[in-house]
């Protein structure tokens, strides 16, 4: 599944750099430990999400090709140099393929990869309605770290099947959840604010995750518009005032939910290291990219499944360092130099967390990815509010 309207799950660690570090990146030949691919075997769901912005239909790569694309993600682990490769599988839905289908994706992964040095780990993001025990437990043992990846809104206006209202939808999940958790998987959540949510407010929303869901490690994700119709638009003000007001419930809530951003933010603005999701790299361009089931490669699932002509190539037509060369790709990777020179985000105090966000949020929103993401406003209240909070501490701790 995509995380329905900007996955922006894919997270990226470290990187406060300034302003002044900034330069147009070469991807090529820059070390970096950790590399990320999301991997879209399939476009085909048991959904219907009115949110949605994939294109989803019967579209599934086949053999042949899977083992042609890790072939070529080995080669872009020897052109970035790096140590891990996390390869985040998202659809379409992935468990609409067979069992045995990923077991072999996984092995072709296994076999491109033998005697690299690199590691490589597997993410799963999945809607979790085709999970069937007998079916799914061992394969999805591979995936990193026992964690899977789902996504679920509160309250639920644009989750559904041909079969499933919104109601019925949540319901379903939550029994689909218990099966995953009894086989030893734990669960993490994105989930996209709808005005539905603004209207009942954070204290409700909160609660309904920690207390009924029950959910440890839980992203609070921003919609962009794609395909559907039928999407009512948020007010951004109102947005702000639910994130402000949700990161003031988590902080007293103890902390006991990984809550993102906020936690990264947290550890960002406190001096450590932080992990932060990829709208606010420097460059997303320079940390992943996506391939799509008929092997077009861009910049994320956002962009091949989504928006036509920013594809970097096609895998068995072009190879990984003509795809990193690609002039489509330089946009993406010169974004940010781009913005702190041409736009308000030079002057913000907010750039060397934010960086001027997210390129899909941009071009979606208003036709230019070289313009600040459509949520600035939403994402300055929300680091004011860390910031706050952390300025709090700093003095309580001094005084
Ligand atoms: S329709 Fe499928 S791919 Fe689209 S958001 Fe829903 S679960 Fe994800
Ligand atoms: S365009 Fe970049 S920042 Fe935005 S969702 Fe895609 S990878 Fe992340
Ligand atoms: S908060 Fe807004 S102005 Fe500041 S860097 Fe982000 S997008 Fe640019």
């Amino acid at each position: 599944m995509a995380a329905a309207n900007g996955q922006g799950a894919v997270p990226h660690e470290g990187e406060g750099r300034t302003r002044e570090a900034i330069k147009p990146a070469r991807c090529e030949g820059t070390a970096v430990s950790v590399y990320s691919v999301v991997f879209l075997p399939t476009l085909a769901c048991n959904c219907t999400c009115t949110h949605c912005f994939e294109r989803t239909g019967p579209v599934t790569m086949g053999e042949s090709r899977w083992r042609m694309v890790f072939g070529e993600v080995r080669e872009l682990a020897d052109l970035v140099r790096c140590r891990t490769m996390r390869v985040y599988w998202q659809g379409g839905e992935v468990l609409s393929l067979q069992p045995e289908s990923v077991a072999s994706i996984l092995e072709a992964a296994a076999d491109a990869f033998a005697g690299s040095g690199v590691t490589v780990e597997h993410h799963l993001q999945t809607n979790l309605l085709l999970y069937d025990s007998a079916r799914w437990r061992d394969v999805m043992r591979a995936f990193a770290l026992g964690t899977i990846s789902s996504s679920l809104d509160y309250p639920n206006r644009y989750r559904q099947t041909p079969s499933l209202s919104p109601d019925e939808y949540n319901r379903a999940w939550l029994r689909k959840k218990d099966e995953a958790e009894c086989d030893g998987f734990a669960v993490s959540i994105v989930s996209l604010p709808n005005p539905g949510t603004l209207e009942i407010g954070a204290e409700r929303w909160f609660s309904y995750f920690r207390d009924e869901v029950r959910v440890q490690n839980l992203q609070v994700n921003f919609p962009f518009p794609g395909q559907g119709e039928g999407l009512e638009p948020l007010d951004l003000g109102n947005l702000a005032a639910f994130m402000a007001d949700l990161h003031g419930i988590w902080v007293a809530s103890g902390d006991e939910i990984h809550l993102s951003p906020f936690r990264g933010l947290r550890d960002r603005m406190e001096g450590r290291v932080g992990t932060l999701p990829c709208i606010w790299s420097a460059s997303c361009a320079n940390s992943l990219l996506a391939i799509a089931p008929d092997g077009r490669v861009g910049q994320c699932d956002c962009w091949v499944s989504n928006f036509d002509g920013h594809e970097f190539g096609v895998i068995g037509e072009d190879d990984m360092a003509t795809m990193l060369a690609a002039r489509p790709r330089s946009p993406f990777v010169n974004r940010s130099f781009a913005l702190a020179r041409d736009t308000e985000c030079g002057e913000c105090e907010h750039w060397n967390v934010c960086f001027g966000g997210c390129p899909v949020r941009a071009f979606a929103f208003g036709g230019d990815m070289l313009a600040p993401d459509h949520y600035c406003s939403v994402y300055k209240e929300m680091m004011n509010a860390v910031r706050r909070h952390a300025a709090g501490l700093a003095t309580t701790s001094g005084s």
